[in-house]
Parts: structure tokens; sequence; C-alpha cells
């Protein structure tokens, strides 16, 4: 939580010696305050006053990093209980889940199937981030094994899951140096895999029964040296995991220090399709990790399109760059589309030419990143901006026709377009679904 400038004025000697460079003890507290300076140019404070206002200043959400490179994820350090008050911050990290009784080439195989867990959408690609390595066997040896081969072939960080301390030893040295995310199911072992995880600079999960307990738990790690906690309340079912998350949440950004930590949730339904409907609900709710059995494409791809929508951030249109975009092989008798630069407009328009296999130009007009209905609304989208468009991107020259395509939606703006340009407008359909057939049964040049 940011700190006042008078809250780091009282923690200062107050004695303006300026040796900070500032005339006055306060002048320095504003600017720090305003995170234009740091503590340490001031000589003179005290430690107990550093302690007090690094502790003061700490996010109440603790930041946890787990993984290494270009691989590394890292979560929690959010401020907000509603999105629309600010953004999300730090995007769940999704786990797939293997068991170490697999045998190796069977591991090896949906290792690798979880590794290449990606999708592009709207211009990005989304992917799955850790695959959780599960001691279900109870034998070290065998996590340990587990632990290697799961990390090479997904080429991901691992979450290294077991109820014993002494298994997370094996399998974290195993992957040392790496900074798995060691998580602990038995509480009674939290204290011993705490060691583990100061040794090996791990960030470590802990499970208690309840939020009680896991508040009277975390300060004992805490003094053990472990600082990058993740919590699991213990909840397995839908209904208790979705209200433990939101009470860590509410309770966290209220300074309540115990549970001030990202907390992670099991996607654990028997039926596929309900256990990815449990995934998508916890990162939509607050999970800063989500471990799942989810390894179908056609599971994972919605639980990361609702992180992928949940944590853009909602004051700011997501848009992209507004020129002349070529899909395939374009010609000179290749169809000129228009649409807005509202990223999900242009991608869903983009996508249908592509699935229509007929090559053509999309105009995408500055809008300000806003959708085709809202532009035409607030006039962002008329017949003089994409005249204009069509002008300064060289259309003219591209093709030997002169018609353009409009959104159905539109229509209304097709005389001020054909007035305002010279080409003649074709009305498009309202939505892109509807562009395949278009394209392929009434576009003519
Ligand atoms: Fe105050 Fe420290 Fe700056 Fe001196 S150096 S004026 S004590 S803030």
């Amino acid at each position: 939580m940011a700190l006042t400038g008078l809250e780091i004025y009282k923690q200062l000697p107050k004695t303006n010696c300026k040796d900070c460079g500032f005339p006055t003890c306060l002048a320095f507290a504003m600017k720090m305050a305003a995170k234009q300076v740091s503590l340490d140019k001031c000589p003179h404070v005290t430690d107990e006053a550093k302690a007090a206002l690094e502790s003061a200043s700490r996010p109440p959400i603790q930041l946890v990093t787990v993984g290494t490179g270009d691989a590394e994820i890292k979560i929690g350090n959010e401020t907000q209980l509603f999105r629309h008050e600010e953004k999300f911050h730090r995007p769940t990290a999704v786990a797939v889940k293997v068991s170490d009784t697999l045998d190796d080439a069977a591991l090896a195989e949906r290792a690798e199937k979880i590794g290449c867990l990606a999708f592009e959408r709207v211009g990005t690609q989304i992917k799955v981030n850790l695959l959780a390595v599960d001691n279900e066997s109870g034998d070290p040896a065998k996590f340990e094994q587990a632990a290697k081969l799961a990390a090479e072939k997904s080429g991901l960080p691992c979450v290294l899951m077991s109820a014993t301390a002494a298994n997370l030893q094996r399998a974290a040295a195993a992957l040392s140096g790496q900074r798995p995310l060691l998580y602990i199911s038995d509480p009674t072992e939290a204290e011993a895999a705490a060691k583990v995880a100061k040794e090996e600079s791990c960030p470590l999960a802990v499970r208690a029964d309840g939020l009680e307990a896991l508040a009277e738990l975390t300060p004992k790690l805490t003094a053990a040296g472990v600082e990058e906690l993740v919590l699991d309340a213990g909840t397995r079912a839908l209904k208790p995991t979705l209200e433990a998350l939101t009470q860590i949440r509410r309770l966290s950004l209220k300074a309540f220090r115990p549970l001030g930590y990202p907390a992670i949730a099991f996607a654990v339904d028997a039926d596929p399709t309900m256990q990815a409907v449990e995934a998508g609900t916890y990162v939509a709710k607050y999970a800063g990790v989500v471990v799942t059995d989810a390894v179908e494409p056609w599971q994972m791809l919605p639980v990361l399109t609702t992180r992928q929508d949940i944590y853009i951030d909602p004051q700011k249109p997501v848009a992209v760059e507004p020129k002349l975009y070529e899909v395939g092989e374009v010609g000179d008798k290749s169809p000129l589309l228009v649409t807005t630069n509202f990223s999900l407009s242009y991608y869903s328009v983009e996508g249908e030419v592509e699935a229509s296999r007929v090559p053509a130009y999309i105009l995408s007009v500055d809008t300000e990143g806003t959708s085709v209905l809202t532009a035409w609304a607030s006039d962002k989208f008329n017949a003089e901006t994409i005249t204009q468009a069509m002008k300064t991107t060289g259309i003219e020259e591209k093709v030997a026709h002169r018609q353009v395509v409009i959104p159905g939606f539109v229509a209304v703006l097709s005389a001020g377009i054909e007035d305002e340009s010279g080409w003649t407008v074709q009305i498009g359909p309202k939505e892109a679904s509807g562009i395949p057939g278009y394209l392929k049964n009434q576009w003519k040049p």
C-alpha cells in the first residue's frame, strides 16, 4: 500500500540537514511518496524507521516469482478487488498436472503436450504457464525422476506437489536453479518444507484447513525466512473455493498481513467440461495459480481466453495499428473490407477472411480502438474517416477495381462514402461470421 508523504515524514529524523539534497525532511518525504526518490538518499534514517517504512510500503499481496528466464512468471502484487477500479496486474498462472505414477514414456508425452498448449488470439499468444508434478506415488525417487523429465519435456517451470517435505527436497534439488513452486499438501510438514524452500530459494505454497489455520501458519513460515508464499485454503468444491479466494483477496487488501499472499486453487471436477468451468471461474475470481488436469485444447482454450479477457486494462481499448492489412496472396482484384482498429473487430474479420481462403485487403480505420457500432455512434467511423484512411493507405494503387465493402451494421454510411471517395460501396454482412459466405458467393470486383 502506498504511503502518504506525512506517513513517511513521521519516520524521518526531522533535522532538515539537507544531506539528501532537499531543503527539508518534509520535502524529501513528499518526493519519496511520489516515488521520485528512494529512502537510501537519507543517510540518517534509523534501522527501525527503515524497517517500518519497508514493511508499511509492502504491497498488500506479496509478489511471487516462479521459474527463471523467459519462462519466469510473477503472481500477486494485486491492488484491487474489482477490475474496473483500475485493472488486475498479474495474470493467473495456469498449471496442468502430471502424476509421478506414470511411466517415463507416458509422462514425457503428457509433459510435451502440456508444453505445447498455446493458442493465438487477437494477435496475442495465450498459453499454459506451469507444469504441476504430483508426487502421487509417495516415492521420492519417482518424484525426482518425474520432476526432471517433466521440466525437460515441457520447457515450463514446475509446481512440485508432495505431502512430504523430504520428497520436495529431492525434487527441488533436481531442479536446482529453476525456481519451481514447492507445494506441501500436509500442513504438519509446512515448516519443514519452508526450510527446503529457503535452502533452494524457491517460493512455497502451503495448504491448511481454512483461512484461520492459514493465518496462523504463514507467520511461522515467514519467521523461517520464506517471504514468497502461496495459499491453499484446503477447499476443492467450486463454491467454498470461490468463497475462500474472495475472502483471501478481501482480507489481504485490507492489509491483513497473514493472508497477504496470492492463492492457489485446484480444479478437480470429475467431469472434463466442469473442470474447465471450475478453472475459468478461479481465474476470474482471484486465483494466483490454478492447477487442473484439463490437458485437451478444447478444455484449455476457454480457460486461457477468460484469463486474457480479465487481465486486459478495462480503461484502455485493445487496438491494432490502423493501416491496410493484406490477408493471403492479394492481387489487384482482391476485395477491400473496412473495419475499425478495435482489436476484437479486426481479428474477427481477419479470422473469417482467412477461413474463406479468399485473399483480401482489410482496412483498419483509426477509431481509437472502439468497435464498429460504438465508433459509428461517436462519429469516429464515418464517410470522412473511412475515405481518409483509404487515401492515406494507397489502396488505389493496389487494386484495379473501385469497390469497398463496409460492415452491414453501418450500411447507412454507403452514400456518404461513395460521395467522398468516388468508390462504389458494397454492403457486407453484419457479423464477421458471414464474411466467408459473402466473399465466396456475393463479392464481385
Ligand atoms: Fe531530513 Fe534525511 Fe534529508 Fe536530512 S537527509 S533533510 S534528515 S530527509
